[in-house]
């Protein structure tokens, strides 16, 4: 806005830029209301309304900000700490000062408007929005409430529906649908210099002596109406809300402001606001958003620059070959799969645009841009159509014999630095990178199924790897939108590792007395979307079985094996895919009915070994559970397979279904208490000493006073001290 260059304080750095244009105060924030900033912000905007309340000539304020409106809190820039998060009280007060300024204030909306920017804008008495503009409340995902009176005056300019509706389901609105729902009184045409409309609409509006039209001076035609329809959303949300405390205070602000006269209703939602920003899940979901943006921090993207990549070969076109190969595409990367034979290819193929074919299907993608893709991908039974491309994913079947060859014959035809990568999930790296003469080349990249969709991406490092391929490897990520977290080689990695040993821990619970029925109704209550054995059900019990036999012969003879599995599966119940496992599934369910018979066959096996069952509440299944999982964490951190523990959080969260309003496991077990964990170990290991060895890590922390965020911070500390 270079009109305003001749301000009184053109400094780039101010937070506010202001020029009187005639009768009209144009104010442009320069600087988001976010975080420090906040009070800086809010101040600035106080001073300029001040001088235009005291400026007879001035007869409206336009504000004016652009990206600036995104104030929405940023959990990297707090290190997701929620001691950081502001308070909220200079945003109150200047949304405040808007509300009851005495002439008209008109905000002008475009791009991303959230958080406190949001906040500002509900508080103008009147809003013209460019096509570009969404509004969001982003904070919502931290499980923040708006923070100064957006609840209250989105109910007063949208109804109670809308705003509950918005404030619940957490998605964006676009221009178009906030003008529809009232809460843009007009909608701009894509081009329109936004000073310029702002000033012309102001100028209609002074023509017509409209004055300022608060959000308090609007009044609901029915709250009888309105609280029936809370009521409603209330129900409508139940099922994406399950376990998240903010909508729960959200519906209570708004009924507060349904009910209670204004003064009531700002009051209610600070409180509702101080609430939440107090709260366990505040820090838990910040933590998580951290985490996330934190795992892609590691010393070798910091080190080497990333090989170009722009062609990528899949080896393999099975369930997740094709997924690879669609989130490359989708990546804008040019894609060459290979396959075994004619006919596998040709599965492959189908696989890929199957996955198109349903987008098309649900009105998400056109023919058009589906034929524009494909014409990015080929296919091919012969490797030497590998002979170019920048990096291989590899994900053939689960046999470290067959990956090996695939690799002798990718060093053959690949060229020299081509990036060779395995999406196994469990085998030995090592051992894969040594049949090639290139294993400075090789890295694990471990895709979750469905590849395209599921974010995380574990980045498995191999002792040889080069720094330079490991930077490939996560600016890859990026440009595939994932979650990268980098792992060791061990078996089964960060992910994989973890999950056998709690699954093992569920396993002990069943055939102690606990009903498989029971535990994954106590997983479910704390929070995942499925238990242990659904899930199972769900992979196919066959997939696990084979993983069994395979560690037979090096299963330690001391650990206690729990063959209840083994014992299904022998019956040819593999899980969904059958029609039984653990549960049992009527032609076409995905969700299954508890089974007598296995429950039968749980007895018995019980009974075979002399054990007598014993009954578990789900509290106490939650806590040999999470005791399990976060023993293994801290024994995969101590090993340093994981980098800190605030990347188990984000392997957790991205592939394995934890609660994200719960933070990760580690954040977890902090929020809990080290020593509470530690203790209840220590007890569990009276039953079973070897099962139940508590980690070094585990123990040292506990003596030291100090939890695993700690390790966290440090290692946040060290990655600012390298250059
Ligand atoms: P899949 O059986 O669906 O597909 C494997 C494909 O590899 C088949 O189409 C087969 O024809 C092809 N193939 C076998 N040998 C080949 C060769 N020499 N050259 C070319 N193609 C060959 O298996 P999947 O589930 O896609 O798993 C593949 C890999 O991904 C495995 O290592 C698995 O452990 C790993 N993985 C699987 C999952 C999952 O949930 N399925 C998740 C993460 C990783």
């Amino acid at each position: 806005m270079s009109d305003l260059a001749s301000s009184p304080n053109p400094n780039a750095a101010a937070p506010l830029l202001w020029q009187q244009h005639g009768p009209v105060l144009a104010l442009q924030l320069q600087r988001a209301p976010v975080l420090a900033d906040q009070a800086v912000v809010c101040a600035a905007l106080q001073q300029a309304l001040q001088q235009a309340q005291d400026d007879a000539a001035t007869q409206a304020v336009l504000l004016l900000a652009g990206p600036a409106w995104d104030g929405a809190l940023d959990a990297a820039a707090v290190q997701g700490d929620a001691a950081r998060t502001p308070d909220g009280q200079a945003l109150r007060a200047a949304c405040q000062g808007i509300e009851a300024f005495p002439k008209p204030v008109i905000a002008v909306l475009q791009q991303r408007v959230q958080g406190a920017g949001l906040e500002l804008a509900l508080a103008a008495h009147y809003r013209l929005a460019l096509p570009s503009a969404r509004l969001a409340w982003a904070d919502w995902a931290l499980g923040l409430p708006p923070a100064a009176g957006g609840m209250a005056r989105a109910l007063r300019w949208m109804g109670a529906e809308a705003a509950a509706a918005w404030l619940l389901g957490g998605k964006a609105l676009t221009a178009q649908q906030a003008c529809d729902a009232g809460l843009v009184d007009q909608l701009l045409a894509d081009g329109d210099d936004a000073l310029a409309a702002g000033l012309a609409w102001a100028g209609q509006l002074l023509a017509q002596q409209a004055g300022p039209r608060p959000a308090s001076a609007q009044l609901l035609a029915s709250p009888e109406q309105a609280l029936a329809e809370l009521d409603a959303q209330e129900q409508a949300q139940r099922k994406s809300s399950r376990g998240l405390q903010a909508p729960g205070l959200i519906l209570q602000a708004l009924r507060t402001a349904v009910q209670q006269p204004w003064a009531q209703a700002l009051a209610g939602q600070q409180a509702v606001f101080e609430q939440a920003r107090g709260s366990a899940q505040h820090a838990a979901l910040l933590h998580a958003a951290w985490a996330e943006r934190a795992a892609a921090q590691v010393p070798e993207a910091r080190a080497a620059a990333p090989r170009p990549v722009h062609c990528i070969g899949v080896v393999g076109g099975g369930t997740m070959g094709a997924g690879i190969a669609v989130a490359a595409l989708n990546a804008g990367l040019l894609v060459t799969m290979i396959e075994r034979d004619a006919q596998a290819l040709a599965r492959g193929q189908a696989n890929v645009e199957k996955v198109y074919d349903g987008l098309i299907a649900k009105g998400r993608m056109s023919e058009q841009a589906k034929a524009d893709t494909m014409a990015r991908f080929a296919a091919s039974t012969d490797y030497a159509a590998l002979a170019e491309v920048d990096l291989v994913i590899e994900a053939v079947f689960e046999d470290l014999a067959v990956k090996q060859a695939v690799f002798a014959q990718l060093e053959r035809v690949c060229k020299p630095g081509a990036v060779l990568a395995t999406n196994t999930s469990y085998l030995d790296i090592d051992a894969i990178a040594a049949a090639t003469g290139r294993p400075q080349d090789v890295i694990g990249l471990h895709f979750f199924s469905p590849a395209h969709i599921m974010k995380l991406l574990e980045i498995v490092v191999p002792a040889q790897a080069a720094p330079d391929v490991v930077a490939t490897a996560f600016a890859l990520a990026a440009r595939m939108k994932k979650t990268p977290v980098r792992a060791g080689v061990c078996d089964g990695f960060i992910g994989n590792r973890i999950l056998a040993v709690y699954k093992q821990a569920a396993d002990y619970l069943m055939e102690d007395g606990a009903s498989p029925y029971e535990i994954d109704a106590a997983v479910r209550g704390f929070g995942y979307p499925m238990g242990p054995f659904q899930v199972t059900d769900l992979a196919g019990g066959d997939i696990g079985w084979a993983t069994r036999k395979r560690r037979a012969a090096t299963r330690d003879p001391r650990a206690r094996y729990v063959e209840i599995a083994d014992r299904i599966c022998e019956r040819g119940w593999f899980g969904q895919k059958t029609g039984r496992g653990f549960y049992r599934y009527v032609e076409g369910a995905r969700s299954g009915q508890p089974d007598e018979e296995v429950l039968a066959i749980a007895a018995a096996e019980r009974a075979r070994k002399g054990i007598t069952p014993r009954s578990f509440s789900a509290d106490e299944i939650m806590r040999r559970y999470m005791a399990a999982m976060v023993n293994e964490g801290a024994k995969v951190v101590q090993e340093g397979i994981a980098l800190r523990p605030l990347d188990v959080d984000a392997v957790f969260l991205g592939g394995y279904g934890f609660p994200r309003w719960r933070g990760g496991p580690m954040h977890w077990a902090d929020a809990q208490g080290l020593q509470t964990i530690l203790a209840d170990i220590q007890a569990f290991a009276q039953e079973d000493a070897l099962f139940w060895q508590p980690a070094q890590l585990l123990q040292q922390l506990v003596a030291q006073g100090r939890n695993f965020a700690s390790l966290n911070a440090a290692a946040a500390t060290t990655e600012e001290q390298t250059p």
